[in-house]
């Protein structure tokens, strides 16, 4: 692979479609509020930004709808961990999993399968920059550099809802394993380049590849090596996650065990996290810019070598 097509991830994108989708004209990105004299909700309205510019770059953008939720408040919880389950009566919203897709020239029914839930907390007003609105900006600047190279295979992304219930990860992993989609490898990216304070003031630039399977682990330890393959100057590491959750593990659950979730740090050392304090002038461009780099490395060995780019043998 030519060194070169890293140079195409633009930490301007990043920058714009960060402030575009946490701060100017869309602070939250949830069913729970709307800007005062709009007609759509503020997911409506992100739904419509991210639709609006895949459109742009890939000529498959599926808005899929489905129902979702707001979770209640409940601050007698630990500070980080206000939301609790709506109950059923709770007013129920019209939402959507967005499915961009890249077909691949020489195998198409194989996948590489991108994530990242662009919603932010329905509980609480927080921009929900780190979580998570450098996955959503992450994977469509993906999208636009992967659209101008001939892939071998079909790269797609999913833009879902985690912040609301239910989770609709889950809906779509379940329909890709009874459609029978041959999926080669998933990445979630949810809270990349999230860390401590005293991380951040340190100026490491980190990525965790996070696993809860064996198949997992050597795809995170293929992307650990990527680093040093390609000399991206990232600190990038692979972490053992016991709980199979988030929207990789709906994917682990539908019977796709090669996944894993990129994020900044684990365990998860962002102080601001599901605070109204995540806000986007926190978030360290250069790491997020290192840590896509490293996923598109990533892709591209797998697209072009399949599974066997990270596969024990
Ligand atoms: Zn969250």
């Amino acid at each position: 692979m030519e060194n070169r097509v890293f140079d195409k991830v633009s930490v301007e994108n990043l920058r714009r479609d960060l402030f575009y989708l946490c701060r100017d004209p869309l602070s939250f990105r949830t069913v729970s509020y709307t800007i005062p004299w709009h007609q759509k909700n503020s997911l409506e309205e992100a739904d419509d930004f991210i639709a609006g510019e895949m459109r742009k770059y890939a000529s498959c953008v599926e808005l899929i709808p489905n129902k979702v939720q707001p979770f209640r408040c409940d601050s007698s919880k630990p500070l980080h961990h206000w939301y609790s389950a709506p109950l059923e009566s709770d007013p129920w919203y019209d939402a959507h999993n967005i499915a961009v897709t890249l077909p691949g020239s020489e195998y198409p029914d194989e996948i590489i399968q991108l994530v990242s839930h662009k919603d932010s907390m329905s509980w609480i007003n927080s921009p929900g920059a780190h979580d998570n609105a450098v996955g959503a900006v992450a994977n469509m600047e993906l999208v636009r550099v992967l659209s101008t190279l001939r892939l071998q295979r079909t790269v797609r992304v999913l833009f879902c809802n985690e912040e609301h219930s239910p989770w609709h990860s889950k809906t779509y992993a379940n329909a890709a394993s009874q459609r029978g989609d041959r999926i080669v490898a998933v990445m979630n990216q949810d809270s990349l380049c999230g860390k401590s304070d005293e991380t951040s003031a340190s100026g490491i630039k980190a990525n965790v590849s996070a696993y809860s399977t064996p198949e997992g682990k050597a795809l995170a330890d293929f992307i650990v090596s990527e680093a040093a393959r390609y000399e991206i100057p990232i600190c990038a590491t692979a972490v053992f996650k016991e709980r199979v959750n988030d929207d990789d593990g709906s994917f682990i659950k539908a019977g796709y065990p090669d996944t894993v979730h990129n994020l900044g740090s684990l365990p998860y050392g962002d102080s601001q996290y599901h605070l109204a304090g995540d806000i986007p002038e926190r978030v360290d461009l250069i790491n997020l810019q290192l840590a896509v780099k490293l996923i598109l490395a990533s892709i591209l060995d797998i697209d072009e070598q399949g599974a066997s780019a990270f596969r024990n043998t």
